[in-house]
Formats: structure tokens, sequence, C-alpha cells
């Protein structure tokens, strides 16, 4: 899914341990995996391609750059809302590590890129595994990843009702 979404999932799941931001980041982290599983939208990068190739390496060149300008403003945008959304003084700490966790897997696959050595190749295996093969294409994937963010506020919002 799109780091936006992370982030906010990330976030939403952080705000329900307000007090352990250690344990807010790794969950954070095992969001990502676990709705990168649905089938969703991606935006489409035209230099990196992280989910296939076994070629290591980036080439250097304007797409290269609009693509890092696009997962850029996407996690930017994504950290804004989430902090914007959950970040009391009490819970800032985690919430803000929550949405790190949650975006952190797909810097890894870039570094993995870059870098093709343990553990980073470990988990690119699993996160191209289990990361869902069926594509969702416009409008269906935009508005179904709105949906979905819009329900994990509301179910984190209700769950927290009940904690407090
Ligand atoms: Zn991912």
């Amino acid at each position: 899914m799109i780091l936006s979404t992370h982030a906010v999932v990330g976030a939403a799941i952080a705000t329900l341990m307000p007090d352990h931001p250690g344990l807010a980041f790794l969950s954070g982290m095992a969001s990502h995996f676990l709705i990168d599983a649905i089938p969703h939208w991606d935006y489409p990068l035209r230099s990196i391609s992280v989910a296939r190739g076994p070629s290591p390496g980036l080439t250097v060149n304007r797409p290269l750059f609009r693509d890092l300008g696009l997962i850029g403003l996407d996690a930017i945008v994504g950290l804004t809302v989430a902090l914007w959304l959950y970040a009391t003084p009490t819970a800032a700490a985690a919430v803000l590590l929550g949405a790190l966790g949650a975006i952190l897997p797909d810097p890894l696959q870039l570094a993995h890129k870059l870098w093709p050595r343990e553990p980073l190749r470990t988990l690119q295996r699993f996160h191209v595994w289990i990361h869902s093969k069926r594509k969702l294409r416009w409008p269906i994937g935009i508005a179904s990843q709105l949906s979905f963010v819009l329900l994990v506020i509301s179910v984190s919002e209700a769950l927290r009702a009940n904690l407090a």
C-alpha cells in the first residue's frame, strides 16, 4: 500500500499502546506486512521497481528522482496526517515510532536494491511473498484504500474507547 496508508495505520495501532514506543514501532512494522497482503493499488514507480528483478543497483536518472520525490512526498504527507490525527502530548513518541515502523519496510526494499545481502535479502523475500499479487486498478484502488484507512481509524477509535 502507499506510505500514507501505512503511516496512518501504524499510528492508529500505536495509540493502543501509548506508553510503549518500542512495541509501537514493532507493531507498526508488522502492520506493514499484514496490510500489504490485502489486494490494493500502488502508484507506479518508473525507476524503482522493487518487487521484481534480481538486478541490484539503481540507475541515476530523471525517473529515479521523480520516484524518490513521489515516495518522499507520500511519506511526509502520511507522517503529517498521522501526527495530526494522533499525536497527543502523552502518545506522541509512540505514534511517531508506530508510523515510522509502518513505513520502514518500503525504504528497506530500496536498501536491499542497493545492498542485496542478509538480513535484507530474507526480509525482501518475505515482503514480496506476503505482498498481494492482485493489483486493484484506479479508481477502485484509491477508493478502497481510502475506505480502508477510514475503517482502521474508526476501529482503533472504538478499541480505544473500550480500553479507556
Ligand atoms: Zn510494502
